[in-house]
């Protein structure tokens, strides 16, 4: 059926056949008639032997230029169909589409000098037909046409796997039953199919001749040059095809949607986007199609790199992509969108783009940026609070917000652990106290629930208020406010141990208090007796005393209600006046104060520091016989200055000296349990040096004797008195 033109091409081995047959009689004749020739022509040896090299000579020069023409001719002709080749693979080369298959077939046609080309797709449900998409016979392009395939040789050509098929001659005896190749006078035909990327066909491509076919091998030679491109742009064809088909099913939903949908092909440029976008961004949909580059350049420059980043990463990735970023409308103003994508395959796998949608978020973030801003203001307030706020997930109990104070307390590392284990931790069951279902009912967040606990790790007890809110994600969180109770606790604690401890101790003296003045009304009794009753009723009445002002003082020192007034204090001068009080009180010990006088002043409230001497030379005189020594003293140690009261009294032993500095810690011991005390005047002793920045602390041995030191810091000269709460 190739007919291929010989003034064209080298009609295959044919054409060298004849003209070697045709030279091999031609020089036969003449090596058998050349010899008669001359013979003829002259008689004379020397005559016959010069003829004789001018006939060689002549055979030899004939030969050659036959030989010349011969090659000169096939050089010419390969050459012409070289070039012939070349411009019909660049024929097609630039086109795509429609455009390539109507070059295709046009210089197929051409080349393979066919009456008739076509190139198909299998269409139908069975993919029993083949739906034309160019056709090109006698010399122009034609209309598509639909036809079966069964019953054709194309039928033979998709069976044929990759090879193709061909009928060089009598195609019209081997497919009597089709009308069509005998009305057109069709003679040979050759076909190829075209396969997918997976070796599935997908249509095919069919040349037809009136004449037979010459050169089977040259003509599929040249196939296989166009039936690869050929297969690829109908795989891409088919692939455009299957994606507008699901864009115009997608295009209907999305004309009408609010959001702003979009179709993108592999490449990434728009195939169709809904008329939102005009609402977004204030283009029309064809302003994306015809200008890929639009999106990037509304998109806000500081988002710039984050979309370009996201852009990227769709190409490289099969999954669905989200970000959010911001537009900047040509009005000026910024829209904030939610952009959402995924790709879309077809049956086989193919990736055919992706199909996405932007949604306008300004009006939630708008919300989200006042509710940071409003979260800001209370966290500045939350900061300022000296008590833990913070906010706690109700699934799983992880911290959300810690206020700074909470930091302060429990360390900058709180982000992802649990409400428990930071506040609580230790506790067991800890959340039981304030279940999520008790603050959250049906959904709703229901009243507070105030519960209180110790934290373990500080020992600091706190009242917590808890109750659920709504955070700005939406979800119901738990809010909780815990306030520092440990000092009202121990306060309550203080006033327990109190009344039990200061009752006992009253008692003690108002009994004396009582009993002597009682008898005093009821009975006569003289002047001495009289004086010593009313002295005994005065020491106790000191006492008492005493004991309620030591309470009262530890008390508010311990609620930090004392006011300390620091001034320069002279101590030679606050050492003799505390022994003089006692020497008066107690002419039963002998009081000795060395201090030397050039003691530097301590910066100090005088009443305060005279009340620590006083409950220590007290404690020395309680504590210690008849007629011993108790020596007051003070001395300079660098920048400190150490006071001291030492006795000579029972001693105090060594596992206990800290202790005695408790409230209410008295000795266990008979001889001192016959002396009065409620177990207050160490600790205030303590508590007001402490206030002073200094140190208290006892050494003692027992039965021999104890001496309290104070370390107080010494006064820089010229260090003006302030006043400290
Ligand atoms: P109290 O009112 O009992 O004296 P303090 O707090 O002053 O309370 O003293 C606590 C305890 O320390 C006393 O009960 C006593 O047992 C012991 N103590 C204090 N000072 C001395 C001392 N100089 N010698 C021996 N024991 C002392």
């Amino acid at each position: 059926m190739f007919a291929f033109d010989t003034e064209k091409f080298p009609d295959g081995m044919g054409i060298p056949l004849k003209i070697a047959a045709i030279y091999a009689v031609a020089a036969g004749l003449w090596i058998l008639f050349s010899d008669e020739l001359l013979a003829w022509l002259a008689n004379d040896p020397a005559t016959l032997t010069r003829l004789s090299i001018v006939k060689g000579w002549f055979f030899v020069v004939i030969t050659a230029v036959l030989l010349y023409l011969l090659v000169k001719r096939y050089i010419t002709l390969l050459r012409y169909r070289d070039q012939h080749l070349q411009q019909a693979v660049q024929g097609v080369a630039t086109a795509t589409g429609e455009e390539f298959f109507a070059s295709l077939v046009q210089q197929l046609a051409s080349v393979l000098n066919a009456d008739f080309v076509l190139v198909g797709e299998l269409a139908g449900e069975d993919r029993g037909w083949v739906q034309t998409i160019a056709v090109y016979g006698d010399g122009q392009p034609q209309k598509n046409f639909t036809y079966e395939l069964a019953g054709t040789p194309c039928e033979d050509v998709i069976g044929s796997s990759t090879r193709g098929c061909s009928y060089p001659s009598g195609l019209r005896e081997k497919f009597p039953a089709n009308h069509l190749f005998a009305d057109m006078g069709m003679e040979s035909f050759i076909g190829t199919p075209l396969c997918d990327s997976g070796g599935h066909p997908l249509g095919v491509i069919s040349v037809l001749s009136r004449r037979p076919m010459k050169d089977l091998a040259t003509a599929q030679a040249l196939f296989r040059i166009f039936a690869v491109r050929a297969a690829a742009e109908l795989e891409r064809r088919q692939a455009d095809e299957a994606l507008r088909e699901v864009a115009v099913k997608y295009r209907i939903v999305a004309d009408n949607t609010y959001d702003w949908e979009f179709w993108t092909d592999p490449d990434g440029r728009f195939i169709y986007t809904s008329p939102s976008c005009q609402r977004l961004t204030g283009h029309p949909p064809a302003d994306f199609i015809s200008d890929p580059g639009l999106v990037d350049r509304l998109v806000h420059p500081d988002d710039r790199t984050l979309f370009a980043g996201h852009n990227h990463a769709m190409r490289s990735d099969s999954t669905m992509g989200e970000m959010e970023f911001r537009i900047v409308h040509p009005d000026g103003g910024i829209r904030w969108i939610h952009h959402v994508c995924q790709p879309v395959f077809d049956d086989d796998g193919t990736f055919l783009g992706r199909r996405g949608s932007n949604r306008d978020i300004t009006g939630r973030k708008e919300t989200e940026d006042a509710l940071k801003a409003q979260f800001e203001q209370i966290s500045t307030i939350f900061d300022s609070l000296n008590a833990i706020v913070c906010v706690a997930d109700m699934e799983n109990d992880t911290l959300l917000y810690l206020n700074h104070y909470g930091v302060s307390l429990f360390g900058q590392d709180w982000q992802g652990k649990t409400c428990s284990d930071v506040l609580r931790p230790g506790r067991q069951g800890g959340r039981t106290f304030c279940p999520t279902n008790r603050l959250v009912q049906d959904g709703e967040p229901q009243p507070p629930c105030v519960w209180e606990f110790q934290n373990s790790v500080t020992g600091r007890w706190y009242q917590c208020t808890d109750r659920a809110i709504r955070w700005p994600d939406g979800r119901l969180v738990r809010l909780e406010i815990a306030v520092d109770i440990s000092e009202r606790r121990e306060m309550e604690g203080m006033k327990d141990e109190m009344i039990s401890a200061v009752s006992h101790e009253m008692r003690t003296p108002l009994t004396a208090m009582l009993g002597f003045t009682e008898f005093m009304l009821e009975n006569e009794v003289d002047a001495d007796q009289r004086r010593a009753f009313l002295t005994t009723i005065h020491k106790e009445s000191a006492r008492l005393n005493e004991l309620i002002s030591n309470f009262l003082d530890l008390q508010q020192i311990k609620a930090r209600q004392t006011t300390y007034r620091f001034r320069p204090v002279a101590l030679p001068h606050l050492l003799r006046d505390a022994a003089a009080l006692f020497a008066a009180d107690y002419d039963r010990h002998r009081i000795t104060v060395d201090c030397p006088f050039d003691l530097p002043p301590i910066q100090g409230d005088e009443k305060r520091l005279h009340q620590v001497l006083a409950n220590l030379i007290s404690n020395a005189v309680k504590y210690s016989p008849q007629g011993s020594h108790v020596a007051l003293g003070a001395r300079r140690e660098g920048e400190l200055v150490i006071l001291w009261v030492k006795d000579e009294g029972m001693g105090i032993p060594l596992e206990l000296q800290e202790r005695i500095f408790d409230r209410f810690y008295r000795l266990d011991n008979t001889d001192r349990r016959l002396v009065g005390g409620a177990g207050l005047g160490l600790a205030l002793v303590r508590e007001i040096v402490s206030a002073h920045g200094g140190r208290v602390w006892v050494e003692s041995t027992p039965g021999k004797g104890s001496t309290f030191y104070v370390s107080l810091p010494a006064s820089r000269d010229g260090e003006v008195s302030s006043e400290t709460p």
